[in-house]
């Protein structure tokens, strides 16, 4: 086996903490925790600790061990958590961890005993990859985490997340001088609670590419479409890209090069952060985006080559969904990959195929590039004419 690489920008720093495992959500009909009583086997609650053993052992055993260096990560501390999150939201946590019993903050997400500490580590070891890209110890950074955290807003839990591990990781860099980061969002949801955090905000550039699935309730008002782009400060630095199920492999490198890579280029950020979900992938239970190991390595270089051009190499990515227990592991494996733009694969697909329908999409992105010319700041010549607002990145 060779031996670690040297250079940071050929090394990624993984962020993990075995305690997260202790967070259940128990079984049931999918992720209701419901026991109709006609079914003679319940499943796991698809956000599991089995997904995210295989996500571990796959970065330990797998070809890209070489280049994977190894950190434990640490609790996050009450104040550290309302740089994101409301003192009421985060006490109301407390208050149900407290209570013993479990709770439902909302439908398929339980608080059960061991979560709140899983939260906490999950927050704690997100900030322990940022910290370590900014005090220069490494250039790119992962936090493998759970339970996820990109619906969790800053008053409410929502889709199987309590704590929003990458915003927290966001405002530290922020708060670190930082003046512009940008969030890329490939997991199939709408990041809408990443998006809640930061909507007012011009120092922080959301993107996300998600299943056009909408909102889905009160702890998911937000409708993830075009035209949810920021208000006041933020207008224009809330980019959604929902895809049509089935936008494949091709569908997603069209839109990251005619959209995303854009966006960036004309945010120029000082620190990059790629949040990931294989729930992405052609054979997720809770995506229809069919995305092949394939498809997540090219979406892995694109956004290495991002960083490399604007923030000096500096990349954290963040663990989110993935409820696929094998392809998750494999996906995530060629994600990397793609990040540390390896010249040839290390690992093949050991899942057939899936057809896609590139047409759509080209049809698809095309008219969410043209929404943008029209509305966004970014895509058209005089946006001090038209909003008045400040614009200085593009100067
Ligand atoms: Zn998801």
């Amino acid at each position: 086996m060779a031996s670690l690489p040297s250079s940071s920008s050929h090394r990624i720093e993984v962020f993990w903490h075995e305690g997260m495992l202790n967070h259940d959500a128990g079984t049931g009909v999918f992720d209701s925790a419901m026991d109709p009583g006609f079914l003679d086997v319940l499943e796991k609650h698809p956000e599991n600790s089995d997904r995210v053993k295989n996500m571990v052992s796959i970065l330990k055993k797998g070809p890209i061990s070489p280049y994977i260096s190894w950190h434990t990560g640490r609790p996050a501390q009450i104040p550290e958590l309302l740089s994101f999150h409301t003192l009421v939201y985060i006490k109301e946590l407390v208050q149900a961890e407290e209570a013993g019993s479990g709770k439902t903050l909302c439908a398929g997400t339980f608080l059960n005993p061991g979560s709140w500490d899983a939260s906490l580590l999950a927050a704690g070891t997100a900030l322990s990859a940022m910290k370590c890209i900014l005090d220069g110890y490494g250039k790119i950074a992962y936090a493998l985490v759970r339970p996820p955290g990109h619906h969790a807003q800053p008053t409410q839990a929502d889709g199987y997340c309590f704590l929003n591990n990458a915003g927290i990781a966001v405002q530290l860099a922020l708060d670190s001088g930082c003046r512009r980061v940008v969030t890329i969002d490939i997991d199939v949801h709408y990041g809408n609670g990443t998006a809640e955090g930061f909507y007012h905000s011009d120092n922080v550039l959301t993107i996300s590419l998600h299943m056009n699935h909408g909102s889905w309730g009160p702890s998911h008002p937000q409708s993830g479409s075009i035209d949810e782009l920021g208000e006041g400060e933020g207008l224009g630095f809330n980019l959604n890209i929902p895809l049509p199920n089935g936008t494949g492999d091709r569908g997603y490198e069209y839109a990251m090069n005619e959209l995303v890579v854009s966006a960036v280029q004309k945010f120029e950020p000082e620190m990059m952060v790629l949040v990931i979900g294989q729930d992405s992938s052609a054979f997720d239970p809770n995506g229809r985006q069919c995305l092949t190991m394939e498809g997540y390595r090219e979406i892995g270089r694109i956004v290495r080559k991002l960083a490399d051009k604007h923030s000096d190499g500096r990349l954290l990515i963040v663990q989110e969904g993935g409820y696929h227990i094998t392809y998750s592991a494999y996906c995530l494996h060629a994600t990397l990959e793609g990040v540390l733009n390896l010249p040839v694969p290390l690992l093949s697909d050991p899942i057939a195929y899936y057809p896609e329908d590139e047409a759509l999409a080209v049809k698809v992105v095309d008219s969410v590039k043209q929404h943008w010319k029209n509305i966004v700041p970014f895509f058209i010549e005089d946006q001090s004419v038209r909003y008045g607002l400040s614009l200085s990145f593009l100067e």
